[in-house]
């Protein structure tokens, strides 16, 4: 086995930093190239949930960088300290028998971006996030159930999933499982439509820790709706914690029983407001720290003062400033800011924007013609620019969710509707596509 020169790693972090900075994270620095096997080489990762991401959107990029560096093609292997030590491996996948940690769906795996470090604490959300902070630490105990509310994009997700890195990491033997509600009702509907209600009830009722994201999707799904209230009942009478998320107070969620509405509002409730300049501020110099993006400090000031609403489009504009950096070859000064994300954010040029232009962007950006695009496919080759078209119709015409369906291949508004949300989560683990919007959204609004 041949040990690994450090300078090795020094030009892999360099190369990946030049060609792939969105999948770039500070902490890389800590991996360790530790041995190379058999043509494989070897990580050492500090973290499980670091372990996740690097085996969700890195290996391809890591490849490709070990390649330029030594000029051979190898294997890529990440590997925690307990595999090292050929402990049993912590498995996060449902059905384990290994000390389990978290059940994960596929589509809501934990992100190590959304850890309480990352997270900065401002007047906007401070009761939210002592209360998340209180949880993790005593789970069941603190507040239960925790409810978080607020509007788009202001950072539920990222507690509920601070408060599920810091309890794994305070508890690793805790039973955990992290659910969007949709997933929930899914996996509800597939157990009875296979008549398997016992395996369901068994799974869901049977942890110490129960997150399920955004609970305003029970609205008016009576069945669902009892469902979760027994499961609720039976983890609540437990002492088991239960997290939840929704876009409203309990009892403003539309079509939601008394009974439920009364349960989520009797341990503590927590709105996060529209973060204020400052935390604003704080929020894109986190950001940029996270990917070890060097902001000055006017740069910084220019994002915050132009995002105000929904903070998803702080990372958006990260993304897009930092990827113009490198294609420029410059650095990253107020003036080249100006130029790449000024116009998107207030003003004519994306009044401008035609559909056409989308559609014409898009299938040339993904190489299809305009008729698979606008054709009945279902591939994800073609579904996938499809739903990124009229993710980018929406959030950059005018144009009504049915008028979008009706560009696209004579869709209806809840297939419209459906894209939005699907790319809108995808992009915030799936850095490829976060990057290649980010370029779209670039030539787009030149
Ligand atoms: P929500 O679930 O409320 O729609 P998210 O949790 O997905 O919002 O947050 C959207 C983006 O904003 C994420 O990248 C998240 O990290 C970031 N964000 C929101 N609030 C904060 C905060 N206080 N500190 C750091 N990042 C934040
Ligand atoms: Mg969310």
């Amino acid at each position: 086995m041949a040990v690994v020169d450090s300078t090795v790693m020094r030009s892999v972090l360099e190369h990946l930093w030049e060609n792939n900075p969105s999948i770039c994270r500070h902490w890389f620095n800590d991996l360790e190239a530790i041995d190379m096997d058999g043509g494989t080489m070897r990580f050492l990762v500090q973290e499980p949930i670091q372990l996740r991401f690097l085996q969700r959107s890195c290996i391809e990029p890591f490849t490709e960088a070990m390649q330029s560096v030594t000029g051979r093609l190898l294997g890529i292997e990440f590997i925690t300290k307990d595999q090292l030590t050929k402990e049993p491996v912590k498995e996060v996948i449902s059905g384990s028998t290994s000390r389990s940690m978290v059940d994960l769906d596929g589509e809501m795996l934990l992100s190590p971006d959304f850890s309480f470090d990352s997270f900065v604490v401002g007047p906007d959300n401070r009761l939210a996030h002592a209360a998340a902070l209180a949880v993790a630490q005593q789970p069941g105990r603190a507040y239960n159930p925790f409810f978080v509310h607020g509007g788009v994009g202001l950072g539920k997700t990222h507690l509920l999933q601070a408060i599920c890195q810091q309890t794994i990491r305070n508890n690793p033997d805790m039973k955990i499982y992290y659910t969007s509600c949709n997933t929930f009702m899914n996996h509800f509907h597939d157990a009875v439509q296979s008549g398997d209600m016992h395996s369901f009830r068994y799974r869901f009722r049977n942890y110490d820790l129960l997150v399920v994201d955004d609970i305003h999707d029970l609205s008016n799904r009576g069945t669902s709706q009892e469902e979760f209230f027994h499961t609720f009942n039976t983890l609540y009478q437990g002492g088991r914690q239960i997290v939840l998320s929704s876009d409203a107070p309990p009892n403003e969620v539309p079509d939601m029983e008394e009974r439920l509405t009364s349960r989520f509002s009797c341990g503590l409730v927590a709105n996060i407001e529209r973060p204020c300049y400052e935390t604003r501020v704080a929020i894109v110099k986190s950001k940029a720290a996270l990917r070890s993006v060097n902001l000055p400090d006017d740069v910084a000031s220019y994002i915050a003062a132009r995002i105000d609403t929904n903070i998803r489009e702080i990372e958006g504009a990260i993304t897009k400033i930092q990827t113009l950096a490198i294609l420029d070859g410059c650095e990253i000064d107020l003036a080249m800011t100006k130029r790449s994300i000024g116009d998107q954010l207030h003003t004519n040029s994306s009044a401008k924007l035609t559909i056409q232009d989308i559609l014409d962007t898009v299938s040339g950006f993904y190489g299809l013609k305009l008729t698979e695009l606008l054709s009945k496919r279902r591939h994800k080759s073609v579904s996938l620019p499809r739903q990124v078209g009229m993710y980018l119709a929406r959030k950059h015409t005018r144009f009504s969710l049915g008028e979008i369906g009706g560009y696209f291949g004579g869709r209806d508004h809840t297939t419209v509707m459906h894209a939005i949300k699907s790319i809108d989560g995808k992009r915030i683990g799936d850095d490829r596509l976060d990057q290649d919007i980010a370029e779209l959204e670039l030539s787009l609004l030149e």
